[in-house]
């Protein structure tokens, strides 16, 4: 996800600090640089001047904190201007209503068909008994689609293709008298640019959604504003932006929301239903700037139920080399190991191949400390690092760099657990 964006910003930001005390030049010419970056991941010219104009403005006026050096206060900054453009808070479906009505709107091709899916499944997951209705006159196949989509699911899917403005209704009043509690309603996709199917004002005031979505794809860019804008008369409450798993540019999710005028809610980041993700506009931001993901990371742990372990990591006081093996463990067992990798902080772009062999290396290097220096690393002086460096295979500068990411992953640990680390909610409070 934006890893040349993340890899641009990582470098503007490793070149200021080499500089340690920043003066206003360097400022200046910093900003210049991130607005170059921003402008070549197609961001909307006004949104990064704008971005940049207010991050100028604070990095002026406020007091330097002493314990963080010029350069990483710039990036806290840019990183809360960039969260707030994107929205600062992350927004959830209202689900007002029952059954309560999400439609699915927007340009053909945009991943509607596919998200109706995609929402179904999360809220089948989290205790919801979501259904979801097909709505397209024109196109019998869109239908078809969507119900072979719930059928793997084991969702029920109600055709309204024939005649949307009676059908609809219909429908919901069936499902009231039922367990179904959230329907959602898939709608034809227009050309882009295009106004929205005519029958949509019409059935809104029938049956007054709660959730209206715009479904729109990363890959378009900041191209997607002037196709979600042909929809805003529709009463939007939020975007779905589908497709980030491609190599969106990073122009669309930080363009559209401030743009639009609208929370994005979801992102797409695949195919399979399972590939959806509640938008936090502080982690987006963090993994724009590669400052990692760990609540997201805890989060997917979690999905693949090796929580446990991260949690008691998460919660103890204590976090030891043997912790930290044990976390680097779970997450290799936790799934495409690279893509899980990419969230822990300075690592924006992993091969899946180089991960295994990192991985491997560092397994080596706990492995040959003893168990008290595993668990008092700060014991290790220069002699022990010699001797683990020979007896696990790997330089000096590996066992460095080792503790150095050991540490840092401690660091953000103890940030995560006293909620310090602006953005990042302690992920198992839910
Ligand atoms: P619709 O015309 O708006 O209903 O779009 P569809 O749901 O039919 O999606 C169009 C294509 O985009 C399909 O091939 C989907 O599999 C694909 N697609 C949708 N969302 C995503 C996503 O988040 N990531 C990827 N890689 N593909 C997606
Ligand atoms: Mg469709």
């Amino acid at each position: 996800m934006f890893e040349s964006l993340t890899d641009r910003l990582a470098q503007v930001f490793q070149r200021l600090r080499g500089k340690g005390l920043l003066t206003q030049a360097d400022v200046d010419q910093g900003l210049r640089e991130i607005r170059e970056v921003l402008l070549g991941a197609d961001v909307h010219p006004e949104v990064a001047r704008e971005l940049l104009e207010r991050v100028r403005a604070r990095a002026v006026g406020e007091k330097l904190v002493e314990s963080l050096s010029p350069a990483q206060q710039l990036l806290a900054i840019v990183r809360q201007e960039m969260t707030s453009v994107m929205g600062k808070e992350a927004k959830k479906l209202k689900l007002s209503g029952r059954p309560a009505l999400v439609v699915l709107v927007g340009p053909a091709g945009g991943g509607k068909t596919t998200t109706a899916g995609k929402i179904a499944y999360y809220l089948g997951k989290r205790g919801r008994t979501p259904f979801v209705i097909s709505a397209d006159p024109e196109r019998p196949a869109a239908g078809e689609q969507l119900q072979t989509l719930a059928q793997k699911l084991g969702i029920p899917c109600f055709p309204a293709d024939r005649d949307p403005l009676a059908q609809v209704p219909q429908i919901l009043a069936q499902a009231k008298k039922s367990l179904l509690d959230v329907a959602i309603l898939d709608t034809p996709g227009t050309p882009p640019g295009m106004p929205p199917p005519s029958f949509l004002p019409d059935l809104f005031r029938l049956v007054p959604p709660s959730d209206t979505l715009l479904v729109l794809d990363a890959l378009v860019g900041q191209e997607a504003i002037r196709m979600g804008q042909a929809f805003l008369p529709l009463g939007l409450t939020g975007l779905v932006l589908t497709k980030l798993d491609g190599d969106a540019r990073g122009g669309a999710a930080l363009s559209l929301p401030s743009r639009l005028r609208l929370p994005i809610l979801f992102v797409g980041v695949g195919e399979r239903p399972e590939d959806l993700e509640p938008f936090d506009p502080g982690r987006m931001a963090d993994r724009i700037l590669g400052l990692g993901d760990l609540s997201g990371l805890a989060e997917k742990l979690q999905e693949a139920g090796v929580s446990a372990r991260a949690e008691k990591i998460l919660r103890e006081e204590a976090f030891t080399l043997e912790d930290f093996l044990g976390q680097l463990e779970a997450v290799r067992h936790a799934g495409p190991l690279g893509q899980l990798l990419a969230r822990l902080p300075g690592r924006a772009r992993p091969e899946e191949e180089e991960v295994e062999q990192e991985f491997e290396k560092m397994k080596a290097i706990i492995q040959s400390m003893t168990v008290e220096e595993r668990r008092n690393p700060h014991i290790i002086g220069a002699s022990r690092k010699r001797r683990i460096a020979r007896g696990s295979g790997t330089t000096v500068q590996d066992v460095n760099r080792l503790l150095a990411e050991y540490e840092q992953a401690k660091k953000l640990l103890k940030g995560l657990k006293r909620g310090k680390i602006p953005g990042g909610k302690f992920p198992f409070s839910r």
